[in-house]
């Protein structure tokens, strides 16, 4: 592509030059996801732009920095081209790179005054879950959970109420919120909803399209999508905003590297290619578990037996269902254990949204620090097993979970299956 034909497709991604506005309504999520921030380096040529280490820019005169940049923490070319991509992916006029998807969270509760009041769903990310509870609370910040939130948040709403977290699909049981229904019932009392949309990603849920004031993601998940960067990002429209998280980014420091950014950057290039795929196999491998008469039920918003699935087909693009999926196998908390060592491609391991195929036991791991009745009461029971469907071939993926779960249950019954 030529450099003007670059131009005319991102003009408005020169960081130097002008601050990020919205993207053209012209171009299409594939086409921002790859020139969305990344203009041709203007020295150089360089088609992708070099990653940029330096900790401090020059001044041709005191208070006169040479381009945009004078301190890394305040901000840097790497991280600025990341979030001008990430906003345009997300809707958003703005977007704030965080050292973790934990401090995105963090700084934004960092943001309310002591006194406030957060109204949070139940089956909240589990780090999430500790800092309101264990975090938030030391700077006077309460929250309260609700499990049904759609039906129940103006009763929970208060004068003291500034923020509601929707975490939608929930982890790990993939429940929905109607993000819309939420968003009416805050904004009636000007209370600002967050979403955490890093379950779907971008491609799958733009929840700002859908009202919400600020949208969150843990970029370590799909965002990055290679498992090889911890990394967050918070989007978003109002200047307000922009200006407060803004200087609570340079002002608590938790922000990401150069490299981390632009590692980031590289992997968001794709995330239509990855979010396809990976939803595809999803549907497939749910599919096939769903007609096992070893499972005993699946949690994917992809399937029409899914209790929400009516929300997303409302609010998910295509109707996608994404990669994540959770079941219930016969057999107990052993044979659960016992599927996720029998399985060949997929990778015992925390975590989600990469290339790779990934399960885990979220009552042993995940979701350990949940007491056991809290747990059962959103689902979580022993014999749950949360999956993320990476990039693979989806006959492949399949064939290994079934397999996985027939030596699973079969061995339990035989006796010789035992966990090494
Ligand atoms: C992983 C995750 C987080 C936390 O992100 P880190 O990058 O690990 O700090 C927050 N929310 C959800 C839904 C997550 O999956």
């Amino acid at each position: 592509m030529s450099p003007s034909a670059a131009a005319a497709i991102v003009a408005d991604t020169n960081p130097v030059a002008t601050p990020p506005r919205p993207p053209s309504p012209v171009n299409k999520f594939g086409t921002l996801a790859v020139h969305a921030g990344s203009p041709h380096d203007p020295s150089t040529g360089a088609v992708i732009e070099p990653i940029s280490l330096s900790t401090t820019f020059a001044q041709t005169a005191v208070g006169k920095p040479v381009g945009a940049f004078e301190y890394s923490r305040s901000s840097n070319p790497n991280r600025e081209n990341f979030e001008t991509a990430v906003a345009a992916l997300e809707h958003a006029r703005y977007a704030l790179a965080f050292s973790s998807g934990s401090a995105t969270t963090a700084t934004i509760l960092q943001s309310l005054a002591a006194g406030s009041h957060v109204i949070s769903v139940s089956d909240v990310y589990g780090g999430t879950h500790r800092y309101f509870t264990q975090v938030a609370k030391a700077h006077g910040v309460r929250v309260t959970f609700t499990p049904e939130i759609e039906v129940d948040v103006s009763e929970h709403i208060t004068p003291d109420t500034r923020l509601i977290w929707i975490e939608t699909p929930s982890n790990p049981t993939l429940r929905l919120v109607d993000i819309r229904a939420v968003v009416d019932v805050a904004h009636r009392h000007g209370v600002l909803v967050v979403v955490d949309n890093t379950f779907l990603s971008p491609y799958v849920q733009n929840p700002l399209d859908l009202g919400a004031d600020i949208v969150v993601h843990s970029v370590t998940k799909y965002i990055n999508g290679h498992s090889d960067v911890v990394m967050g990002v918070a989007a978003f429209n109002a200047d307000a905003l922009k200006d407060r998280l803004g200087f609570l980014q340079n002002a608590i420091g938790a922000v990401p590297s150069a490299f981390d950014s632009w590692l980031a950057h590289r992997g968001l290039k794709t995330l239509h290619l990855r979010a396809r795929e990976a939803s595809t196999n999803a549907m497939a491998v749910a599919t096939a578990l769903e007609a096992d008469p070893n499972v005993i039920s699946v949690n994917y918003p992809g399937l029409d037996s899914h209790p929400h699935r009516a929300i997303a087909l409302k609010q998910h693009r295509n109707g996608m269902g994404g990669g994540m999926l959770s079941f219930r196998i016969k057999g107990g908390h052993a044979a659960a254990e016992r599927f996720c060592q029998e399985t060949r491609i997929f990778t015992l391991a925390e975590s989600l949204g990469g290339v790779e195929s990934l399960v885990e036991l979220p009552s042993s791991m995940t979701h350990a620090g949940i007491p056991r009745d809290q747990r059962e009461a959103v689902g979580v029971f022993d014999d749950l097993v949360r999956v993320s469907c990476g990039v693979e071939d989806a006959e492949d993926l399949r064939n290994d979970v079934l397999r996985a779960v027939e030596r699973a249950v079969g061995g339990q019954k035989n006796g010789n299956g035992s966990a090494q």
